[in-house]
């Protein structure tokens, strides 16, 4: 029998008022395995207002208190990597590792969030004139919402959300609908660290929901992660709603190497940062740009056979690379990403589009792709393909290399390899991306750094995880204070500014 996925408001599952429903599938088989109630605005009003009830209470808890829950989470989450893994898995097709090394970099967000008094207490000075004392302070915003994509169900709404509760605020969260259960699983885990009802709320849902939760006056602030396109408009439809918003979109990350590097490093790091979780990841290496011909051909001799010996499964194929994608909508949409490439001159090197996987002949299985002497003119380098299709741009110099990098519209991350200081001094300086790897593929940085990309990857001046999360998700005030002295008289009007 298929299950059915609620909403979660108050502590409650709550089937919600909105009476539409969708499907839920697993992309390793291709059946449906749940059915989804997506919310109405009715529902979205019910979940608002308890989370800012329930959070002006948090807040009003101390730092203390509200840290040991953060440290309870922590525990909880670790404890139930293992299920959580499963849970991600099936719904989203990624391997039991994969899955794993996500709730891993989730957790980091969580140890961060621990901090959370550290990151927010404000400054102070004394006497800046006439006895008078200035000190910051900064206070929730009230209610979070958080919109989060299908290809991280727990790592990406986890680097948002731990700040956001640490630091005293409600939270709404609509996960992607494509992948809900992980956000069921960990309410469950929230409630059990001791999170009081109501702070935390789930409302499913698709496009009707997002709308709501942009005009909803009772939602302060946004977090978003997802493609350009929804990413920008949340950005401006949030922002006109008077909101602050955070939206993190798109990637098309570029790995420059240089002649001089570690060519074979740089083969297998190309081959795992390219195709891991079936390159469905916003921090996916895309693009490979060697400098120089013999660079060139020496890192395609290289790379052709890790690819070929990449094996394709089932999200619980412990021998498994990396498993489907998404969907079968997306699967088609990938085809025809690289049917588009071969029309437009692209040479295909692999070929992974008739692939078997047996015993899941209906999974949305694609097989590592590989084309070369892709241009800056083919789609296949303007266009972000969320699938294992990967491409190799010739640059004949390293000043070409980094004009091919910045380029393109997205800035997330880009990596050089090489061995040179200087070569990589001069990338690290002169990319416009947010994240840059000097020999690392996938310069994701650690939880207490923050996490953001440049030019259309990122709308908003805020970032994930570190600091800036703590920034975004509490308002400052600063304050004069002067405390009457009993023996003095009244103080002078004047009316000269400054006085
Ligand atoms: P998506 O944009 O389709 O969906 C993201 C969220 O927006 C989901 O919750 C979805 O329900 C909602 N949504 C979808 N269409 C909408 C619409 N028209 N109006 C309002 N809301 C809408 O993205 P996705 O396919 O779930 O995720 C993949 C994308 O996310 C990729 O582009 C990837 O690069 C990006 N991503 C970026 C980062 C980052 O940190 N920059 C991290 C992870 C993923």
């Amino acid at each position: 029998m298929t299950q059915t996925i609620s909403h979660y408001i108050n502590g409650e599952l709550d089937a919600g008022s909105g009476g539409r429903t969708g499907a839920v599938f697993n992309p390793s088989t291709g059946e449906e395995i749940a059915r989804l109630h997506y919310g109405d605005r009715a529902t979205l009003d019910r979940a608002v207002s308890t989370a800012a009830q329930a959070g002006q209470r948090w807040a009003r808890q101390s730092h203390a208190a509200r840290q040991a829950v953060m440290f309870k989470l922590r525990e909880l989450v670790i404890a139930n990597t293992d299920r959580l893994a499963e849970i991600i898995g099936r719904e989203h097709g990624k391997t039991i590792l994969d899955a794993k090394g996500e709730i891993g970099r989730g957790i980091e967000a969580i140890e961060f969030a621990c901090n959370e008094p550290h990151v927010t207490k404000g400054e102070y000075a004394t006497n800046v004139g006439g006895d008078i004392d200035v000190f910051s302070m900064r206070v929730p915003v009230g209610v979070v919402g958080i919109i989060s994509p299908f290809n991280f169900p727990i790592m990406v709404p986890v680097a948002m959300m731990a700040m956001a509760i640490a630091v005293g605020n409600g939270i709404v969260w609509k996960p992607s609908e494509r992948v809900p259960s992980a956000a069921m699983e960990f309410a469950r885990l929230c409630e059990e660290a001791g999170l009081p009802k109501g702070v935390f709320n789930i409302v499913h849902g698709d496009k009707e929901i997002v709308d709501g939760m942009l005009e909803h006056p009772g939602i302060a602030a946004i977090s978003f992660v997802g493609s350009t396109p929804v990413g920008e408009y949340i950005y401006r439809k949030g922002t006109s709603h008077n909101k602050r918003v955070a939206s993190f979109t798109g990637g098309k990350n570029h790995m420059v190497v240089m002649p001089d590097a570690d060519l074979e490093a740089a083969a297998s790091a190309f081959v795992s940062a390219g195709f891991g979780s079936a390159s469905q990841r916003c921090m996916a290496v895309s693009l490979l740009v060697p400098v120089g011909q013999a660079t060139a051909e020496r890192l395609r001799e290289l790379v052709i056979p890790k690819i070929n010996a990449l094996k394709i499964g089932p999200y619980n194929d412990p021998a498994a690379d990396f498993g489907a994608v998404i969907s079968a909508q997306s699967k088609q949409t990938v085809l025809r990403a690289i049917d588009e490439a071969v029309k437009a001159g692209a040479e295909m090197v692999i070929d992974g589009r008739d692939i078997k996987v047996a015993g899941h002949e209906n999974g949305y299985y694609i097989g590592p792709t590989l084309f070369d002497h892709v241009t800056t003119e083919m789609e296949l380098y303007k266009q972000e393909v969320f699938g294992p299709v990967r491409g190799i741009v010739r640059a004949a110099s390293f000043d070409e290399a980094i004009a091919i990098t910045n380029l393109h519209e997205f800035g997330n991350g880009a990596v050089i390899f090489t061995r040179d200081g200087k070569s990589a001094h001069r990338f690290m300086s002169e990319v416009e991306a947010g994240m840059i790897g000097v020999n690392v593929p996938v310069p994701l940085p650690v939880g207490y750094f923050n996490f953001g990309g440049l030019r259309r990857s990122k709308f908003g001046e805020s970032h994930m995880f570190g600091p800036d999360a703590a920034r975004f998700y509490t308002k400052l005030k600063t304050v004069s204070q002067r405390w009457p002295n009993p023996d003095q008289q009244a103080m002078p009007v004047s009316l000269a500014f400054d006085a």
